[in-house]
């Protein structure tokens, strides 16, 4: 059954100079926009005790040059400063912050009948027409939006928002629960331990070493009292460490994209522990492995890929105990009984024996299916 979906393609642009000047100028406007908009309205908040509703078109008067750019995507500016004040208004937190040159350099427009376009080497934008590019994968359906992006190493992206059509997978009868390991990355119901990818743990030994020689280079343009934007050898390792940083994002959501779709694929029901990962990267012997594996992204992929597949992602309430309670008979240990070290224990009750973390998954599992049952009897009791 095909269904409607929207979904992000993300494809590497190779801007010749003419293109990257205008791509620049872009990032420079869509920055100054958002960093004036934002510090009059709160000059006008201070004065007046009122939201000012101000618009891009108000200020192309006085800043003539925002001119050349694309007018739309100015408006989408406005449209993410009003957002991100919404957000702030509604939950109280996180309150719109300045925009800083070179921190995720990038603008957004919209396609409108064809404005924005591909071909099959290039991606056509407004303003500025045909942009060399690579694409790993062949788009179909209707390009909504377009945002293009610098990444600190100076490659350049292009993201686009398309409306596509994919096919609900089959059913296979099968359901899995899952665990976050600590050495492994994730551990199944059905005793499958998949490891974080070595070629991470490599890419990270090779980010702090390089690292390590960026933090030497600022010692020596300090101790000769040069700029870090002086100094030649600095600027050429920072690229280095962004470099390989970009590798390791790339690499780590390349490995996250092809197992949750995977999972998706070989099971019907993906029961998963819904983790307050803020609350556990504050033990610190726990953040290296949890940010490392990338948990929350992981389960967002699973999330969206459930919907668009016709599959069924169940998160189970972090409070429940999945790794004390004995997933043979149900007993449950005290937290002294199961301190963190202890990676298998048998059951005082039933003599099963349970390996921390698959005994954690089966848990999962039966909890999340539970959880679908209620849902399902829920939904039919009330038609
Ligand atoms: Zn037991």
């Amino acid at each position: 059954m095909p269904k409607q979906i929207l979904k992000a393609y993300k494809i590497r642009l190779y801007p010749n100079e003419e293109q990257q000047i205008f791509f620049a100028k872009s990032f420079g406007c869509t920055r100054f926009i958002w960093n004036r908009m934002l510090s009059d309205k709160i000059d006008h908040y201070n004065e007046h005790k009122t939201e000012l509703k101000n618009t891009p078109a108000q200020y192309k008067k006085e800043f003539e040059w925002l001119k050349e750019v694309d007018s739309l995507a100015l408006a989408n500016v406005q449209q993410n400063l009003r957002a991100a004040y919404s957000t702030f208004f509604k939950s109280g937190f996180g309150f719109p912050k300045f925009k800083k040159k070179g921190q995720r350099d990038s603008y957004t427009t919209n396609n409108q009948k064809g404005t924005v376009a591909v071909t099959n080497n290039t991606v056509k934008l407004p303003k500025i027409g045909h942009i060399n590019a690579k694409f790993p994968n062949k788009i179909n359906g209707l390009i909504k939006s377009a945002t293009i992006s610098k990444t600190p190493s100076g490659k350049y992206y292009a993201s686009l928002l398309v409306e596509t059509v994919v096919e609900v997978l089959p059913k296979t009868g099968s359901n899995i629960g899952l665990d976050l390991g600590l050495t492994d990355f994730i551990v199944l119901s059905d005793g499958t331990k998949v490891a974080n990818p070595k070629f991470l743990s490599k890419l990270q030994d090779r980010l702090t070493r390089e690292q390590k020689i960026l933090a030497k280079r600022t010692a020596v343009a300090k101790a000769d009292q040069r700029k870090l934007s002086d100094s030649r050898n600095y600027q050429k390792q920072k690229i280095k460490v962004a470099k390989v940083y970009e590798k390791i994002t790339n690499t780590r959501k390349d490995f996250l994209h092809k197992l949750s779709f995977n999972l998706i694929k070989n099971h019907d029901v993906i029961a998963v522990e819904d983790l307050n990962i803020k609350g556990m990267v504050k033990n610190k012997k726990l953040a290296k492995a949890i940010s490392d594996s990338s948990w929350s992204t992981f389960t967002t992929m699973l999330n969206y890929k459930a919907e668009w597949y016709g599959k069924a992602l169940i998160k189970v309430d972090r409070w429940y105990p999945s790794s004390k309670t004995c997933s043979g008979c149900g007993h449950l240990l005290t937290k002294a009984e199961l301190p963190l070290q202890v990676r298998s224990w048998s059951c005082p009750s039933c003599q099963q024996k349970n390996d921390r973390d698959i005994n954690a998954s089966i848990n999962i599992l039966n909890e999340g299916l539970k959880l679908a049952t209620l849902k399902t009897v829920g939904a039919t009791g009330l038609a």
